[in-house]
């Protein structure tokens, strides 16, 4: 998934370039290309742990550093146990959002496409779409992708998505002192942390399906105590999970198909998401990848 989509998200980043370079009109002038962020991701823990010990075991050949080397590198962590071990990966990093919905508009309409907006989807079968303004669109296949949240109102045989309200805290300041991306994976914690907001001046860290904040502020004041003056809010988020993480694409019976993109990373592997439904529809190109995929459904 992560090979397809870093693939796509590029191929569109050279065609915006190209777009922005050719500049025949004033919105193509203004594109903003870079849709990849690059960051270092440290993944850390207690090496006894499930995770980690896993991840050692998996991966020898990777740079294991210990909690001295750890804090050396990032000197913002405080109090990390001596049987801490750490990798950092260079190959990780955020989504442009803005860009990246910006961009792919963009090039959806350039391909012809035709969107609406401010007008909702009331009805629909398996080759029509009526909309709240008495639109009606008919076509060979109807691929509804409303949302996470309205699943359970567009697809009368969803099951196994679980919505579970979770709470992140965000710090700002210096951020240099910390990686981009961390995971901390111990018997106590299971923190994961990242860059946010548009232009990634800040970093929000939370740990997944927790409503409260309490353990996340406990790891906060124990691990990263510099930073906790930095705070400047919470976000609040509707964490979307399906058995075992799939992306969900199907048929159902009535002929609509479905495809949405859950589990906290449903955003990065949209691209892959989209080239999936749409080698299994338009192409009628069955890939490897999509019969693993229906394998798990
Ligand atoms: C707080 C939060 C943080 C996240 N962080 C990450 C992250 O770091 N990385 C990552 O990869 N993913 C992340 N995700 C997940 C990612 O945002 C989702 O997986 C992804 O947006 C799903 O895309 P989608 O197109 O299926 O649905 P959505 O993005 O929800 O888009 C659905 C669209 O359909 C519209 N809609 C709804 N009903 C109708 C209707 N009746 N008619 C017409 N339109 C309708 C909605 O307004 C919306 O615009 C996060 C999600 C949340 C909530």
């Amino acid at each position: 998934m992560m090979g397809i989509s870093m693939k796509i998200w590029n191929e569109a980043s050279d065609k915006l370039k190209a777009l922005k370079n050719q500049g025949r009109t004033e919105e193509h002038r203004n594109i903003e290309p870079e849709l990849l962020f690059p960051l270092d991701y440290l993944t850390y823990g207690d090496k006894n742990s499930y995770f980690i010990s896993c991840m050692v075991k998996n991966y020898p050949e990777k740079k294991w550093m210990n909690s001295k080397e750890i804090v050396q590198k990032y000197p913002a962590f405080e109090n990390l146990p001596e049987d801490y071990v750490g990798n950092v990966s260079y190959d990780a990093g955020n989504v442009k959002v803005k860009n990246a919905l910006n961009g792919f508009r963009i090039l959806s309409e350039t391909n012809g496409a035709d969107l609406r907006y401010n007008s909702e989807v009331t009805s629909f079968d398996k080759s029509s779409i009526t909309l709240t303004d008495g639109t009606t669109f008919t076509g060979r296949n109807v691929v509804i992708c409303c949302g996470p949240f309205t699943i359970d109102k567009f697809d009368k045989n969803y099951t196994n998505v679980k919505v579970i309200p979770t709470e992140t805290i965000n710090f700002g300041g210096d951020l240099s002192d910390l990686p981009g991306i961390f995971y901390e994976s111990s018997e106590k914690y299971s923190i994961y942390s990242l860059r946010d907001k548009h232009d990634f001046s800040c970093q929000k860290f939370g740990i997944h399906g927790e409503k409260d904040t309490d353990l996340t502020m406990e790891w906060a004041k124990e691990r990263i105590p510099s930073k906790v003056k930095e705070i400047i809010g919470i976000d609040a988020c509707f964490y979307t999970v399906t058995e075992g993480h799939e992306f969900i694409y199907k048929t159902n019976p009535d002929g609509v198909h479905y495809g949405y993109g859950l589990n906290g990373e449903g955003f990065k592997y949209m691209p892959a998401h989209g080239k999936i439904i749409y080698d299994g529809l338009i192409t009628g190109d069955d890939t490897t990848y999509l019969k693993q995929l229906k394998a798990k459904i």
